[in-house]
């Protein structure tokens, strides 16, 4: 029988949009979040709201987390008012937040002293897919408890691989965040490009969707920067984190990664003039003001 009591921390860009996906799929879902205005909105569509994590572990055997970084998830985890305290012996915390695989193996080490399950089940396909509940899904756990919560990845997500043991998921994530900041650096150049020469930019659009130069990023991130529309989104610093995790991935395994280096320093400047809270794909306006005096930006 599936275990329908469900908890879910962190109502953001993509936890909220999971939460409407568990709600939809008739799970006895209880949330929290730091911000009230969020737990306000699934309240009304049927969750219950809880006080702080622990109060979350009370009323739940499967807890999933979408969380910015690696410190909120140890508070959450860990802290004193952490899930550690109450989930139930046999309890499973699914954590869908991109975090340094380090810290998984940290927390996983911690939970099982007291017979609850840490997996690491990173996300990719963006608020949208996070809407539609199509994510895909990069799962680091053991195998009897990973199919144990399936039902509840398969309420958030369509693609679900299990990719190894805990950890793993994450470093499959960092990679595919490398490729989507490289892809952005590479598409920005060209958008900056195609502006100077003054060519049609829904044209160019158009074309490299069905030519050799498409990627997930293009295609869901060019029409943005035509628009000049930075609403995110996914945020500048949350790029910036997955790029400086994956570098310090690469120089534990001794992996020399120049391009990954490179797009992590167009994020640091983005962060730096103040764009974090922007959607990430307006490191293009780094770009511009790295060639273009006479372009607005
Ligand atoms: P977000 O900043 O929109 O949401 C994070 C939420 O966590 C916020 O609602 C915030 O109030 C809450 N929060 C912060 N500290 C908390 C705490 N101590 N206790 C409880 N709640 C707390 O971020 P997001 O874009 O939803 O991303 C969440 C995670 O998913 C990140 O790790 C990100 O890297 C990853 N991710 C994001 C996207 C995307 O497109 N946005 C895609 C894939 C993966």
């Amino acid at each position: 029988m599936r275990n329908n009591d469900v908890g879910l921390i962190g109502l953001g860009a993509m936890g909220l949009n999971m939460g409407k996906n568990l709600l939809k799929n008739k799970f006895n879902l209880t949330v929290y979040d730091v911000r009230d205005e969020p737990i306000r909105v699934l309240e009304k569509l049927g969750a219950k709201a809880a006080k702080s994590p622990k109060h979350v572990g009370n009323t739940s055997t499967i807890v999933l987390l979408s969380l910015p970084s690696s410190k909120e998830v140890e508070y959450v985890v860990l802290g004193e008012n952490g899930l550690i305290h109450s989930l139930p012996e046999g309890g499973i915390i699914i954590d869908a937040s991109t975090i340094d695989p380090a810290a998984v193996k940290k927390f996983s080490d911690e939970c099982n002293q007291k017979s609850i399950t840490f997996i690491d089940a990173p996300v990719s396909g963006g608020t949208i897919g996070a809407e539609k509940g199509t994510l895909s899904i990069m799962v680091g756990g053991p195998n009897e408890k990973v199919d144990e919560c399936k039902h509840v990845l398969q309420a958030i997500g369509t693609n679900i691989y299990q990719v190894g043991n805990t950890g793993a998921g994450q470093i499959f994530k960092l990679i595919n965040n490398m490729l989507v900041a490289i892809n952005l650096v590479g598409i920005s150049e060209g958008f900056v490009l195609a502006k100077k020469t003054g060519i049609d930019l829904e044209k160019l659009y158009e074309v490299l969707k069905t030519s050799a130069g498409n990627s997930w990023a293009l295609e869901q991130k060019l029409p943005k920067m035509i628009k000049n529309d930075f609403e995110p989104g996914f945020k500048v610093w949350l790029q910036h984190k997955d790029l400086a995790l994956a570098m310090s991935l690469a120089s534990q395994m001794n992996a020399s990664l120049p391009m990954t280096s490179l797009a992590h320093q167009m994020y640091e400047s983005a962060k730096a003039v103040g764009f974090e809270d922007l959607d990430h794909s307006a490191v293009v306006k780094i770009i511009q003001r790295l060639s273009l005096k006479d372009i607005n930006d």
